[in-house]
C-alpha cells in the first residue's frame, strides 16, 4: 500500500481479544501479555471486560473499500483492464485456452484465477464446499471528544470478544464505532438475496449488546447498518486448487477473514497457474481441502445445530457432544 501510495486509512493498531465471561478468562489468562481487568479497562473502558490480550503486531485496521479501489487504480495504471458488472456464466476449455462466457460475449484467456468469494462458483467441484452465512454491522455517529474520553481507546485497537459468537469492533478514522458480528445467519438452500443484507432483528440485538458494552455512550445513534454474505467453508479458512488441466486456479472459503488473507491467496493462485512448487503451494493448508457441506435439508439442520451449540457453549463454558464431534473431525474455527 505504501509502495503504491494507496490511502486506505491503514493503522497498525494491533487487536485486543477481550474476555467478557469468566470461562473466557480462563482461556486467556495463561497467554503471554495477558492484561487483567484493570489493565484492559485502562486501554478501553467497558464494565463487561474481565481481562484481555493485546496482540500489538499481528493485526491492523484499514478501509477495505478504499483498498480495493486503490488496488484497481494501480492495476489500471499498469495496463490491466478492469471490467465491472460483467458476470461470467460458464468456463470451458477451448484448445489451449479457457473460454469465459458472459451474457454478451466470450473472453479467451491462457490462464484464469478465480476469486469469486461467496458467489455461485463457476466450478462444480467447489459448490458444496461453501455456504453463504450473513454477517451484519452497525456504525455509530462520530463520537465527540467527551464521548471518546469516556471510553479511552487511545491506541485505537481492533477489538473482538473471546466468545464463539463474537462481536468485532473498531474506531473509524472519523471516530465512529463500527460494531459487528454475533449473529451468523444462514438461509435455507444456500439462498442469497440483497434483502438479506438488512436484518432488523440482528441490528436490534447488536445495538443492545453495544450499549451493554459501552453504557457511557447511551443516546449515541447509529448512522449506518449493513450486512453481507461470507463464504463459509467447514474449516473456516480458504482452500485452493486447479481445474481445466491447470489453466484455472481458484481460492475460496475465506469465511469472513479475507481482507488480508486474499493477498496470500492471490499469490497462491499465481503459483498454481505457473505450475511451480513454492513454499506456499507446499503448505498443508494449501494442499488440503475442507470437507464439503451436505446437501439440504442436512446442511440447514447441521448449521442450526452448530449455531445453537455455540451459543450454549458461550453461556455455560463447555462444548457439547455435537461441537466436540466437529472438533474431532477438524471442522470450524478450532480446525
Ligand atoms: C459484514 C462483513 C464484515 C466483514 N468483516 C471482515 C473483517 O473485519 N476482516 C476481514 O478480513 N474480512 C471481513 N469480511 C470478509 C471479506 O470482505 C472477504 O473475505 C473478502 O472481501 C474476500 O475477498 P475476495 O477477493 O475473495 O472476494 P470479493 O472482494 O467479494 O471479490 C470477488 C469478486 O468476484 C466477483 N464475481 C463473483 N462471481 C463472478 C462471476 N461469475 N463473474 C464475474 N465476477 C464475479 C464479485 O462480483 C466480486 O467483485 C467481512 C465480510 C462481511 C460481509
Amino acid at each position: 500500500m505504501a509502495a503504491y501510495g494507496i490511502d486506505c486509512a491503514f493503522e497498525r493498531t494491533g487487536a485486543l481479544d477481550v474476555a467478557v465471561n469468566p470461562h473466557q478468562l480462563a482461556d486467556l489468562r495463561d497467554e503471554p501479555g495477558f492484561l487483567d481487568a484493570a489493565a484492559v479497562r485502562a486501554e478501553v473502558d467497558s464494565p463487561t471486560y474481565l481481562g484481555g490480550l493485546w496482540d500489538r503486531r499481528g493485526n491492523a485496521m484499514l478501509d477495505p473499500a478504499r483498498l480495493a479501489w486503490g488496488l484497481a487504480d494501480v492495476a489500471e495504471a499498469h495496463g490491466v483492464r478492469v471490467v465491472e458488472n460483467t458476470g461470467v456464466r460458464a468456463l470451458r476449455r477451448d484448445g489451449n485456452q479457457v473460454a469465459l462466457h458472459t451474457g454478451t460475449g466470450t473472453v479467451r484467456a491462457d490462464r484464469v484465477a478465480l476469486g469469486t468469494n461467496v458467489f455461485r462458483s463457476l466450478l462444480r467441484r467447489t459448490r458444496l464446499h461453501v455456504v453463504p452465512v450473513y454477517d451484519h454491522v452497525l456504525v455509530t455517529e462520530p463520537l465527540s471528544a467527551d464521548q471518546l474520553a469516556a471510553i479511552g481507546w487511545r491506541s485505537r485497537q481492533g477489538i473482538s470478544d473471546a466468545g464463539n459468537q463474537f462481536h468485532y469492533y473498531r474506531l473509524t478514522p472519523d471516530n465512529r464505532i463500527l460494531w459487528g458480528g454475533y449473529d451468523a445467519v444462514y438461509h435455507y438452500g444456500r439462498r442469497m438475496h440483497a434483502e438479506h443484507d438488512q436484518r432488523p432483528a440482528t441490528f436490534r440485538v447488536l445495538a443492545e449488546h453495544f450499549f451493554e458494552t459501552f453504557p457511557q455512550l447511551a443516546g449515541l445513534r447509529f448512522s449506518h447498518r449493513w450486512g453481507g454474505a461470507i463464504d463459509t467453508c467447514t474449516r473456516f479458512f480458504a482452500f485452493y486448487g486447479t481445474a481445466l488441466g491447470g489453466r484455472v486456479s481458484y481460492a475460496v472459503g475465506h469465511t469472513g477473514l479475507g481482507v488480508g488473507a486474499s493477498r496470500f491467496s492471490g499469490n497462491v493462485m499465481l503459483d498454481l497457474l505457473a505450475g511451480e512448487a513454492t513454499e506456499r503451494t507446499e503448505l498443508a493448508m494449501v494442499r488440503s481441502r475442507p470437507l464439503p457441506f451436505p446437501p439440504e435439508p442436512f446442511a440447514y439442520a447441521g448449521i442450526q445445530a452448530t449455531r445453537w451449540s455455540l451459543a450454549r457453549a458461550d453461556e455455560v463454558g463447555r462444548r457439547n457432544l455435537w461441537l466436540r464431534t466437529l472438533d474431532r473431525l477438524g471442522l470450524g474455527f478450532d480446525s
